[in-house]
């Protein structure tokens, strides 16, 4: 049943990945309990292609064999495509959603707008997986003097506008390469989800915050009602993630990480119609010509209309100690 397929024809990508996967341990906890198994793995390589890790596509309902941890409650893959293969499939994966971005972007700023406060200044921002960097104007707007983005996919960064495209740079992730104790705030939104070694992020996270800076996460919440509710339909359940949080394991991941207690608050977004559309759980034959109707037909009224839904996204805020503990 887990059998992956795997034609003559498969692009290259698909072959790489599959022989590629790598066993773990629970990338939050350390347990190596893969006992209880919540989806089987899905992988049907010949429609792996390069828009299979690029954010807000259209759902492809594969996924990798997703387990429970018995002991910190994370859903995660036991076996994943090692780190050389996702910084290729990043670096090369395409990018085609560049309005779909400025609503997160917006609904970001929205969820952040009233925390700034209790920041101990705006000397600071970094944002990590910063896309096509929508996300930073609303950070300029908010009086930060310094706006770095990281962003791995050259394609992402290229589509930004010239200002906000020179302050992102175009590298994995490398907190060697950024100066400790300097950000006020970092900003890590969907994107615990897609790499290895989560943990290590949240680690990086704090040393590069300065003591009383905050972490800001939007993260999936693979236990909230809709998602539990859509089972293995939910389009959370994807190749694309190691890893899925609930409000209990992301808690559990940032305290072994050193950080205070988090807020954790449902997440609102905010998109049009049309992009709620995309992501429905329908068959291809009726979802396509609604879809091609919402943007250039009669449904395109409808399609543009904005509706802000809470639909199983988290948002999480968690300090970094203004003095470090004693061990
Ligand atoms: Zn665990």
């Amino acid at each position: 049943m887990s059998e992956p397929m795997l034609e003559a024809g498969a692009p290259v990508q698909a072959q790489h990945l599959l022989q590629a996967l790598a066993v773990r341990a629970c990338p939050v906890c350390g347990s190596t309990d893969d006992s209880c198994e919540r989806f089987p793995e899905r992988i049907d390589a010949a429609r792996i292609d390069g828009m299979s890790y690029a954010s807000r596509k259209e759902p492809e309902f594969m996924s990798l064999r997703m387990v429970v941890c018995p002991s910190c409650q994370l859903l995660y893959a036991p076996r994943v495509p090692n780190a050389a293969f996702l910084a290729r499939a990043y670096g090369e994966t395409g990018y085609d959603s560049d309005s779909e971005a400025r609503y997160a972007a917006a609904s970001y700023a929205a969820a952040l707008q009233p925390w700034l406060a209790t920041l101990p200044d705006r000397a600071a921002a970094l944002e990590i997986g910063s896309g096509n960097g929508a996300l930073l104007p609303h950070l300029i707007d908010a009086d930060f003097a310094e706006v770095v983005g990281i962003e791995p996919s050259r394609e992402a960064a290229q589509s930004a506008p010239p200002d906000v495209r020179a302050r992102i740079r175009v590298e994995t992730f490398d907190p060697a390469r950024l100066p400790a104790g300097h950000f006020s705030l970092v900003i890590a939104n969907q994107t615990l989800e897609h790499i290895d070694r989560p943990l290590e992020l949240m680690h990086a996270a704090l040393l590069l915050l300065k003591p009383g800076g905050a972490l800001m996460v939007v993260s999936h919440d693979y236990r909230h009602w809709l998602m539990r509710l859509l089972g293995r339909r939910a389009p959370i359940i994807d190749i694309e993630h190691l890893q899925l949080f609930s409000r209990a394991s992301i808690g559990t991941a940032l305290a072994r990480a050193g950080f205070e207690p988090p807020v954790v608050r449902p997440f609102r977004n905010r998109y049009p119609a049309s992009y709620w559309t995309r992501l429905l759980p329908l068959p291809a034959a009726l979802k396509r010509p609604m879809l091609a109707s919402m943007h250039a037909g009669c449904l395109q009224p409808l399609g543009a209309m904005l509706l802000s839904a809470r639909v199983g996204n988290m948002f999480v805020w968690a300090h970094k100690p203004l003095s470090r503990p004693k061990t």
